[in-house]
């Protein structure tokens, strides 16, 4: 199949209409419009096949989770999803995966209103790399750098699941849905809500990609401070503790990563604000620990004992 074709049948008017998408795909570049008072949120992420998931994962399920993975990241500055940019390296033109990593991609880009507006197609192993734009109100974004001693930590959902089914996933090929595991892996969902409304309350946001110890060490990094995680208040699923018991558990929530998650900071003024307004969305979080003046990441038990840190997070280099 010819590269405009396969752009036409797979990637072109299958999205949201966006009235801010004054040009999408099929010129030199997309042009888009930014509303007044608003700004822009930029990131891009590559998912390379055998790096970042496994070689025989479902189509469907790259294709939801190459965008999930970006829509992570712009959740985690509360900003609301708008455009995406799509370049893929494809080894061959194969239509039955093209369906299905269109299908897993148009259905959360519809979900979550984001307009694919252009990308690049190239032959060559299997990598999806995409680039998310966002908008958020001027200066409401949620950084790595405001947290403060004495604010509350807290991470939204289940830690650590994601990291058991992907140790899981390549003994079922095919497999996905019927595993909890597998499919927080195969099938993460951006916190964007979430996100959006912890402008204003958070002190600072990150979202959990390479396991909690290691991202909440970015917010420590950027603000200057260091914290006191309680290692049994982590939110750790009744399936994960089935599956690998409490130890093991609480060290995939601290280290094995793909959460997708949100851990953020607050202070405490602002906890009834927090409450009120995460109540009405419905979402899940737990307070994991506090904000301290120095000292680095402490891991501690619930009895005080410090609790050891096995090794950080995901690093590819
Ligand atoms: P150019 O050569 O000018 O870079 P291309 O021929 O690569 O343009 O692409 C033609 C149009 O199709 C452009 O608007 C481009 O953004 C869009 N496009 C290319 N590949 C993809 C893709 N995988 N998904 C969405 N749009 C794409
Ligand atoms: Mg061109």
């Amino acid at each position: 199949m010819h590269e405009f074709e396969i752009i036409q049948q797979y990637f072109s008017g299958h999205g949201p209409q966006r009235d801010d998408v004054v040009m999408g795909i099929g010129d030199d570049a997309a042009i888009l419009s930014v509303p007044p008072g608003m700004q822009l949120a930029a990131s891009v992420d590559s998912l390379v096949a055998g790096v970042h998931f496994p070689e025989h994962m479902p189509p469907a399920a790259v294709g939801h989770r190459s965008l999930a993975v970006n829509l992570s990241d712009l959740a985690a500055m509360g900003a609301q999803p708008a455009w995406a940019l799509l370049a893929l390296t494809l080894p061959q033109a194969d239509d039955a995966w093209l369906l299905e990593f269109s299908r897993g991609f148009f259905a959360l880009a519809r979900r979550c209103q984001v307009a694919l507006v252009g990308g690049n197609l190239a032959l060559g192993p299997l990598n999806i790399t995409i680039a998310v734009h966002g908008l958020v109100p001027g200066g409401q974004a949620l950084l790595r750098s405001g947290a403060r001693p004495g604010d509350h930590i807290y991470v939204s959902g289940w830690l650590g699941d994601a990291a058991r089914g992907l140790q899981e996933l390549p003994a079922v090929p095919g497999a996905a849905a019927g595993d909890s595991g597998i499919a927080r892996f195969c099938y993460p969902e951006p916190r964007l809500q979430a996100g959006m409304a912890l402008r204003g309350i958070a002190s600072a946001a990150i979202d959990v990609s390479d396991g909690l110890a290691a991202d909440l060490d970015h917010i420590l990094q950027a603000s200057g401070t260091g914290a006191r995680l309680q290692v049994d208040a982590l939110p750790l699923s009744p399936w994960l503790l089935e599956h690998c018991g409490r130890e093991q558990a609480v060290n995939l929530a601290l280290t094995g990563g793909d959460d997708y998650e949100l851990c953020f900071t607050v202070p405490a003024a602002r906890l009834p604000q927090l409450n009120a307004r995460l109540q009405a969305l419905g979402a899940a979080v737990t307070r994991v620990g506090e904000i301290t003046a120095g000292g680095g990441l402490q891991c501690v038990r619930a009895d005080g004992t410090p609790w050891p840190l096995a090794a950080t997070g995901y690093q590819h280099f």
